[in-house]
This record gives C-alpha cells, structure tokens and sequence, in this order.
C-alpha cells in the first residue's frame, strides 16, 4: 500500500499522522517547516514570556519511532486531478491524502494594513514582534520620540486579548531593562464590534476588560481600522493612534492554497467537505482543521486547535476504514470550552460549560497545556516542554 500524505504539520496534520502510524500505515508528512509550532500559544512567545524556540517540536522528535517520513517544503497547490502536491521543491504523489495547511491573516483589504502591520500567526512572526517591540524601546532611550512606546492591537478577539495581556506584563520588564519609566508604555486594543471578544458571555467580556485596563491595556470597542501607514493607524470614528508597533490579531482565513487548487471555497477559502472531512471534490482527499467548511447548528466550525485535533484525528480513522472497505463515520465536534489568558496566571472563560475567571481560569487554563503535551507525546513531551509551564502544576 502506498504512503498517506498528510500535508501541514499543524494541529490537524501531526493527530492525523499520529493515528495512521499508530496503526502501522506509513506516512509522509509535508511542512514548510521542520518543526511543529505551538501556535495557541503564540501569544506568549511574541509576549516575551519565554525563549521563541521553546514553542516549538521537531517533527523528528515528535513522530519518533513512528513509520512516518518528513518532508520540508511549502506546498503550493493540491492537484488533484494529478494526484500530486506541488510544492516549491518538488511534487509529491499520493493515493489518499489529508489536507491539513491551516490558515493566513485576514486583512479585509484594509488599505496599508498588510504593508505595516505584523500579523501575529506563525513562530517567526512572533519573533519579529518580540524585536520590534524591543528595537522600538531601544530607539525611544536614544531619541525620546515617545510614540515608538506605544503598541496598538487591531483585534480584540482571543488572539488580541491574550496578547494584550502578555504585553502587559512585559513591557515593564524590558523598561527596567533599558531604563524606560513602565508608565511611559502604552497598549491599545481596537476592535470593530461593540466589546472586545464577542465568543463569551457578556459578564465575561467585562471581566476581561476590568482585568486589562487594571494592567494598563486601553480598549477601543465599537471602531474598526479604517486604515494603516507606518505608525499610523486610522479608525472608522475618525480618530487617529500613533503606534511604533501595529499587531494584526483581526482574524484568519484558510490558507489560499485551497483555492489556489480550484478546490470548491467559502467566502474565508476554506475547501467544503462533507459530514465525514471528505472533500466535496475528491474523495481521495480529507481536508481538516482551518482549511475545512464544515457547518454545525446552520453555523460554520470555528477555527480552533481543540478542533483541528478532533478533525486530524476523525479523517484518519474514515481513511483507514475506507482502506479497509467499511463505511466512514460522520464527525461529531466536541467543544471543550473557551479559555483566554489575561497574563501568566489568570484568565477567563468556561471549561466544560462551568464559566471561569481570575487565578482559577489561569490554572485551566496551563492544565490545557499540559492536557495538549500529553496528547502530543505523553510525559516524555511534557518532560520535555516543562520550561513552558508557568505553574508546575
Ligand atoms: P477572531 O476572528 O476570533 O477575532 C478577531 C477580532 O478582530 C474580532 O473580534 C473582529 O471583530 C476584530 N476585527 C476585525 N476587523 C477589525 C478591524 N478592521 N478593526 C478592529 N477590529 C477588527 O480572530 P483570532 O482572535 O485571531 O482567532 C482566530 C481563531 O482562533 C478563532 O476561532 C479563535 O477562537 C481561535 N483562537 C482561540 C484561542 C483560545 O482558545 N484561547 C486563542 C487564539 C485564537
């Protein structure tokens, strides 16, 4: 039997692997990258709590001692009618293939806001912030321009308020280490609907929002960024904020491979499957995680790593049963929850539908991490990422 292709080492990609090579089907994996990024934890990495580095896995490390062969190149197009990917150094064939390449900033077509802002959504983004935010601190005790001081967040859903919430706690530390009174930073959190993270409970959002602006963060709710020039962000009210740092946390679309590949889209390019993660197209294809249309209750799936997971997991069992001639299962999505940290230790949300804020949230909210290691590559994996646990807990 030929190799299962799985293209994308995200969440969906790396549980789907997993479970074809635990049951002894071999598998080659397609990443741009050679390693698996932590990407709901990103925030923490461009927020200064930890090394960047650590929030990543080798896939050598994380398929070990598994049949499955790792590929790095960055996958261009599904050419289906071929059987192929393309990617920028080579194709590779395949037989059945999981599509797992998640998704890109959404930049709405707002004018300038691709040229300057920095989208926070890959490992290497988050570095890129990280150096800009400290250039920026660098620069201001040379030349006092106090506005390189100042970070503006365009988005306030999980993204932008997690984020918030790190920067918060850092910008102190890096003034004291370049001599800058704390009092001088200044985080702006914008977003277009009328409160910040419109997915939780009212009660909830104000928690956030009391939580932030105790930490310093300001809100701007109710005003959309209308426009972007470098350190110059302009909002529908007409108000204008300069900013030495512009993060774009507005939201996401499905990689634009999918439609690249002449896949059938939604309006966000995600490819449309069936109640099984099979491909509308093809069904020589299950397509998971961001890049999958999947609607539940009139309502398209979020796309979340609890999720991308779940979907991983799901298309690898529906392939192996086609393999073995039975009939594929419908994918039922277990929604855990919703946890946002609001710094290191506290947080808001629900878990398992019981709602949550403060110290207690922030716990959960590290037992995800933990829950996450566990899953990935049982203690040997949380052994290994300890240095990312904020509580030993
Ligand atoms: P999102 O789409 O959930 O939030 C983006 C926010 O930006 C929205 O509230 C939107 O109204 C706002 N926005 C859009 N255009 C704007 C504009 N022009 N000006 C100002 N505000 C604007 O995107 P996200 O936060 O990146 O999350 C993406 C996905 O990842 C979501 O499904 C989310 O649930 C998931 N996620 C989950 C977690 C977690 O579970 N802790 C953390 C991060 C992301």
């Amino acid at each position: 039997m030929d190799r299962i292709l799985v293209a994308g080492a995200g969440y969906a990609g790396v549980f789907a692997a997993k479970e074809l090579a635990r049951h002894g089907i071999g598998v080659t994996v397609v990443n741009a990258k050679p390693y698996h990024q932590l990407t709901t934890w990103l925030h923490e990495a461009a927020g200064g709590r930890h090394p960047v580095d650590d929030y990543k896995i080798d896939l050598a490390d994380l398929f070990y001692g598994l049949d499955v062969q790792v590929e790095v190149d960055e996958i261009h197009r599904v050419d289906w009618k071929q059987t192929r990917l393309v990617g920028r150094l080579g194709t590779y064939p395949y037989e059945r293939a999981v599509i797992g390449l998640g998704s890109a900033p959404e930049y709405f077509s707002i004018t300038g806001l691709y040229e300057h802002s920095l989208p926070l959504k890959s490992l290497e983004s988050a570095r890129v912030i990280r150096r800009h935010i400290e250039t920026q601190v660098r620069r201001y005790a040379k030349d006092g321009n106090v506005s390189r001081l100042t970070v503006v967040i365009g988005g306030g859903g999980l993204t932008g308020i997690e984020f918030a919430g790190e920067l918060a706690e850092w910008l102190p530390k890096i003034g004291r280490t370049y001599h800058v009174d704390q009092r001088q930073f200044v985080i702006v959190c914008v977003e277009a609907m009328p409160d910040i993270l419109p997915m939780l409970p009212p009660n909830q959002r104000s928690l956030a929002r009391r939580e932030l602006e105790r930490a310093g963060v300001q809100f701007k709710a109710g005003s959309a960024i209308v426009r972007v020039e470098d350190q110059a962000v302009y909002l529908a009210s007409g108000e204008t904020l300069c900013a030495g740092t512009i993060v774009w946390t507005g939201g996401v679309r499905a990689t634009p491979v999918l439609q690249a590949s002449g896949l059938t889209c939604d309006h966000k390019g995600r490819a449309r499957v069936d109640g099984t993660l099979q491909s509308v197209d093809d069904d020589r294809l299950w397509i998971v995680g961001d890049c999958a249309r999947l609607d539940r209750a009139g309502k398209p799936l979020p796309p979340t790593a609890q999720l991308a997971t779940q979907m991983g997991r799901h298309a690898a069992i529906n392939l192996m049963r086609v393999l073995n001639g039975e009939g594929q299962e419908l994918f039922v999505p277990k929604i855990y929850g919703t946890l946002a940290s609001l710094g290191h230790s506290r947080g808001v949300g629900d878990l398992a539908g019981v709602r949550t804020s403060g110290r207690l949230a922030g716990v959960f909210k590290e037992l995800t991490k933990v829950r996450y290691l566990l899953q990935l590559g049982g203690m040997r994996m949380v052994n290994r990422k300890r240095r990312l646990r904020t509580l030993q807990v």
